[in-house]
This record gives structure tokens, C-alpha cells and sequence, in this order.
């Protein structure tokens, strides 16, 4: 993809590790440093500089660690969320790195002849050919799928270190909070993290390698779901429930800093380490149900009574599926087959997802509708949705400037404040070949708000509802993401022991260019972050450009990897196991 050819390397090239800790907020780290709780990532500060690290919009993981290692928007690498409008269609598939169309950090170095170790950065999966090794990472189905590249792996890595472990399935833990259930989670991302290391230490040691990347979770699993221990504001706070699971996460930013002590034996003191996460988080206090506001503003229809009623029926079929399979899977049953159905679980969930939030729809009467959690909105747009009925043109803009009006004034009725922080029509936030697979128009909620499309409760008509123990059985979330995340940065000619300004999340991809000896390509939207720099050092050492290309659009994948013919098996399995 690179057209301009690879610069002479350095006599000696410069190394580049980086630590991604999805999810790290200062808010948390802050007072564990204070503490003298995290020494190593003290350490690193110390001989270093850090910042604020803004998440891209959405900050989702699925958008923000693309944008970081890509060093483009989202209209330039195409993801644009967990979830994907299936072209033509009203469904929605999880989306995978078959959907991320720009080159990312290591697929430049590659080009330029730098060997590259890459572990658990999410949406890599299914792998593809590197100049070195790549584990995949969250939203890999699991190990029992190709998940490495070369493959084959996955065997050397069990037979060096024993079993890998890509994702623990926080759902296994989500419908109920036994004490063993809770505990085996805990113990499991902590088994997880280890190993995580384990594997990247062994390669470090076994492959050359001039820019190495891995990326832990758990905090980010974690933090969903024990928030409300640790925040004596959350509404689910209580005291018996901080005594018993109050420092988990606490705990899990100081096996971190554990981890992150391991990763720097492996850097020299002329090399880059890098510490970064694609989003901050913090506390997550109520949901808002976006499709009963477009529906109560006028936007969205639901179907007659009659047929209400069915749809009614068939969606509370579905969701008593799922919680029945879900609640089944806790049950003993041969490992084998668990693994497998909890694998397949996010092609399913993904369906019934679709089939529950849109099932009551009467789209010939509908404008506009919500999808996924974050506040993303479609146009039900003639020529491109199945039974689109507003016209492309003045009316589309006209509708969208009433939405985009109409979401601003969107209040939480009970503290009167805005449930949105901003609101755009996509090309103002995105630009480049896949603007127009981008939602029409995006706003960014308070983080305290989650965006719910499916009414699992179905109860009543408010908008915005307070978390309960009963509201979102499946999620069980308390903590969500947030814009600021943490970045760490250490090497020659960094600053040393001053913290700088808000960094940008796409700006990371021309940093780690820069810091080993590569040009920058000239259409990235990142650039180099110059104030973490000692001014002489980049005197010495100006950025380099090279001018490439922008790439051209890529033909949209309509594959998404978790096929037709998956989602059938595990209803199958499912059905045959007696759980459907
Ligand atoms: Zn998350």
C-alpha cells in the first residue's frame, strides 16, 4: 500500500514497545500512583512525560485502538463500532478487522523491512500476513479458531507456556452475582494477563522484533462490571459490596503495573515505550432508550397493536432464549461444548440483537433509528434502507438538522442536564473513502448514559431510567467508557518528568513512525506528537513525510467472518442441547 519506496534504516534501529491498557483512566491510576502503588509505571512517568489521550468518536474500543494504529479517522479505515448496518439490510453483524481497510502501524513497518511482534490488539482478528508474528484479539471467536499469524502458533505458544487465553467471556458471569462466579471471572483475567505476558516475553525472546504492541482487557471486562464497588457514588454502590469486591480494580491496575514492569527488561534505554489506552472510563449511572425517544419525537413507528403484539411475543421469545441459554451454559455441561457455544455466542447475540431491537418496527413509518449503544443514528434513507422512505437530498439534510436539533435539547428529566455532549452529521466528524458507511448523524453521550436500542423490559414509556439490579440482565454494566484515556511515553529526547497537554488518539500511528526512523505518511489526519519532544532533539531529528496515496476505496466487506452458516450451527447446538 506504501508507494513511496522504504527509507535506508538507521545503522542502529530504534525499538518501540507498546503497552496498551484498554480502558486506563487516571481517575483510577492517580491515586494508585500516590499511593506508590503502580512503581513502574511511576518509573516510567518519572523518566518520561504522560498526558490525557482523547478517544475517538465514538470511543469504542472497535473505533478508537483502529484510529490509533492507523493513524485515520474512521471514514478512513471503514469501523464504526461493535456493530455494522448490513448493506440493504435492517440487520446488524459484529463487525472484525475484515472491515478495517488502511494499513496500521505494523503493516508500514513491515513494508519498510522492520520486524514486528503484535499481541491482543482488538479488531485484528482474523490475522493477516505480518513481517513478524500477530496473536489476534478481541473479537476473535476464540483459540479454537485460526487466530495467529503464521498459524500454528497456538501450539508453539501452549507447548512454551501453556494454555493461551484471548478474551474471558464476561457473559459467563452476567446474569447472576455469585460469590464462585464472580470470584472464577476475577481469577480468570488475572490468569489471562499473565499469560498475555508470558507469550510476549517468549517471543521477544525467540523473533527479532524492532516494534512490538500488546494489549491487555481487563480492565476495560472489569471495569464494566465492577465499577459500582468502587465508587461510593454510583447509585449500586453498597458497603457489603465494596468489602467484598471494592479492590478488584485496584488490584487489577497493580498486576498491570506487575506486567509493565516484565515489558521494560525487554527495552533498552535508547528505545520508545509507549503506554496508551483507546479510552478512559468512569461511572455509568442510567440508561436512555433511544428509539422510544425517536418514537415518542415523532421518528420512529411501532406497528398496530395486532401486530405489536406479535412482535411483542416473538421478541420476549428471543429474549427469554437467550437468558435461558445463558443461565443453561452456567449449569455443568462438558467443557468442550461450552467453549464452543460461548465462542459463537457474539454471532447470536448479534442476531437477536437485530431480531429484538427492531422487531415491533414499522419502518414504512419510520425516519430515522438508533443503533448500538452509543448514540448513533440512521436516516431511513429511500435507495439505500430496504423500506426507506425519506428522500436523499433536501429532505435528508432537512431531517437531519431537525434530529441533530432535536437530540441537543434531550434532557435527563430528573437533573434537567443534556444527555448528549455533542451532536454532528457525520462529515464532521469523519471523512475519506467509507464516510458513507458512517451513521448518519452521531451524537456523544454523557458517559453516565447507556444507550439501550432494546427495551428488555418493556416497561413503560420513560426515557431515561436510573441502573437497577433488574435493568440490562445481560450487561451488568456500572462503569462505561469516557474520552480520556492515559498515555505514557519514554525514550531519547522525550521529555523527562513533566506531564504535556491532551494528546490526540490518532496521533499515536505517526509518533512510533517517527520515533523509529520512519517517514510519516503525508494524508495521515495524526501527526507527530512534537510537544512531548525536547526541542533540540526534534531540531536534530525534523519529521520526514512521504508522500502516498490516499487509499482508494476498498470494496466493502459483506463478509463478517462469524458467518450465516456459524449463527445456524449454534442455534443448532443450542437447540440440540435443549437450551432453544
Ligand atoms: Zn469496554
Amino acid at each position: 500500500m506504501t508507494t513511496s519506496p522504504p527509507p535506508a534504516p538507521p545503522a542502529k534501529p530504534a525499538k518501540t514497545i507498546v503497552i496498551g491498557l484498554d480502558a486506563a483512566t487516571w481517575l483510577l491510576m492517580r491515586p494508585l500512583l500516590d499511593s506508590g502503588d503502580l512503581p513502574n509505571l511511576a518509573r516510567l512517568m518519572a523518566e518520561g512525560t504522560h498526558a490525557t489521550l482523547r478517544s475517538s468518536i465514538q470511543p469504542s474500543s472497535e473505533q478508537a485502538w483502529p484510529t490509533m494504529t492507523t493513524g485515520v479517522n474512521c471514514g478512513g479505515h471503514g469501523l464504526y463500532g461493535y456493530m455494522r448496518r448490513r448493506p440493504g439490510s435492517y440487520a446488524h453483524d459484529y463487525v472484525n478487522a475484515r472491515f478495517l481497510r488502511a494499513p496500521q502501524i505494523w503493516d508500514r513497518l513491515g513494508d519498510s523491512g522492520r520486524p514486528v511482534i503484535v499481541a491482543n490488539v482488538p479488531m485484528t482478528y482474523p490475522p493477516h500476513p505480518v513481517n513478524g508474528v500477530l496473536i489476534t484479539g478481541f473479537m476473535a471467536p476464540g483459540t479454537h479458531s485460526e487466530f495467529t499469524y503464521p498459524a500454528g502458533l497456538h501450539d508453539e505458544l501452549r507447548s512454551e507456556i501453556g494454555e493461551y487465553v484471548i478474551n474471558v467471556d464476561i457473559e459467563r458471569g452476567a446474569l447472576d452475582r455469585q460469590e464462585a462466579n464472580l470470584a472464577d471471572l476475577v481469577a480468570q483475567f488475572r490468569y489471562m494477563t499473565e499469560q498475555r505476558t508470558a507469550a510476549v516475553e517468549y517471543l521477544a525472546r525467540t523473533r527479532p522484533w524492532d516494534f512490538l504492541m500488546v494489549v491487555y482487557v481487563s480492565l476495560d471486562r472489569l471495569g464494566h462490571k465492577f465499577w459500582r464497588y468502587t465508587d461510593p457514588s454510583h447509585p449500586l454502590y453498597t458497603r457489603e459490596g465494596a468489602a467484598r469486591w471494592g479492590s478488584v480494580l485496584s488490584d487489577t491496575y497493580r498486576q498491570l503495573d506487575g506486567q509493565v514492569g516484565r515489558l521494560l527488561k525487554l527495552a533498552g534505554q535508547d528505545d520508545t515505550v509507549l503506554v496508551v489506552s483507546d479510552h478512559g472510563f468512569g461511572p455509568l449511572t442510567h440508561a436512555v432508550y433511544l428509539n422510544r425517544w425517536l418514537e415518542q419525537q415523532g421518528y420512529l413507528a411501532f406497528q398496530s397493536p395486532d401486530q405489536r403484539a406479535l412482535g411483542d411475543r416473538l421478541r420476549s421469545f428471543a429474549t427469554s432464549s437467550l437468558r435461558k441459554a445463558v443461565q443453561r451454559l452456567q449449569s455443568p455441561l462438558v467443557t468442550e461444548a461450552k467453549q464452543w457455544v460461548f465462542q459463537q455466542f457474539p454471532a447470536l447475540r448479534g442476531q437477536l440483537h437485530s431480531a429484538m431491537a427492531y422487531a415491533n418496527v414499522d419502518w414504512s413509518r419510520t425516519q430515522a433509528y438508533a443503533v448500538g449503544t452509543m448514540g448513533n443514528f440512521y436516516i431511513n434513507l429511500q435507495g439505500r434502507e430496504p423500506q426507506g422512505i425519506v428522500p436523499p437530498g433536501a429532505p435528508y439534510e432537512a431531517l437531519r438538522d431537525r434530529l441533530m436539533a432535536d437530540l441537543r435539547t434531550l434532557c435527563d428529566p430528573e437533573s434537567g442536564a443534556p444527555i448528549f455532549e455533542g451532536v454532528w452529521r457525520r462529515e464532521e466528524l469523519y471523512h475519506g473513502p467509507y464516510l458513507d458507511e458512517a451513521p448518519d448523524v452521531i451524537g456523544l453521550l454523557d458517559p453516565h448514559y447507556h444507550g439501550a436500542v432494546v427495551d428488555w423490559r418493556s416497561a413503560g414509556n420513560a426515557i431515561v431510567e436510573r441502573m437497577g439490579e433488574e435493568l440490562l440482565f445481560l450487561a451488568d454494566l456500572s462503569g462505561q467508557h469516557t474520552m480520556d484515556g492515559i498515555f505514557i511515553a519514554r525514550g531519547p529526547g522525550i521529555k523527562r518528568g513533566v506531564g504535556v497537554e491532551t494528546q490526540q488518539i490518532a496521533d499515536v500511528a505517526a509518533t512510533v513512525l517517527y520515533r523509529m526512523g520512519e517517514p510519516v505518511p503525508d494524508h495521515l489526519d495524526g501527526r507527530v506528537m512534537t510537544d512531548i519532544l525536547e526541542s533540540d532533539w526534534l531540531a536534530d531529528q525534523p519529521v520526514r513525510f512521504t508522500e502516498e496515496s490516499r487509499p482508494s476505496d476498498q470494496t466493502p466487506a459483506n463478509d463478517t467472518g462469524y458467518s450465516d452458516r456459524e449463527a445456524e450451527l449454534i442455534e443448532e447446538r443450542l437447540g440440540g442441547l435443549g437450551y432453544l
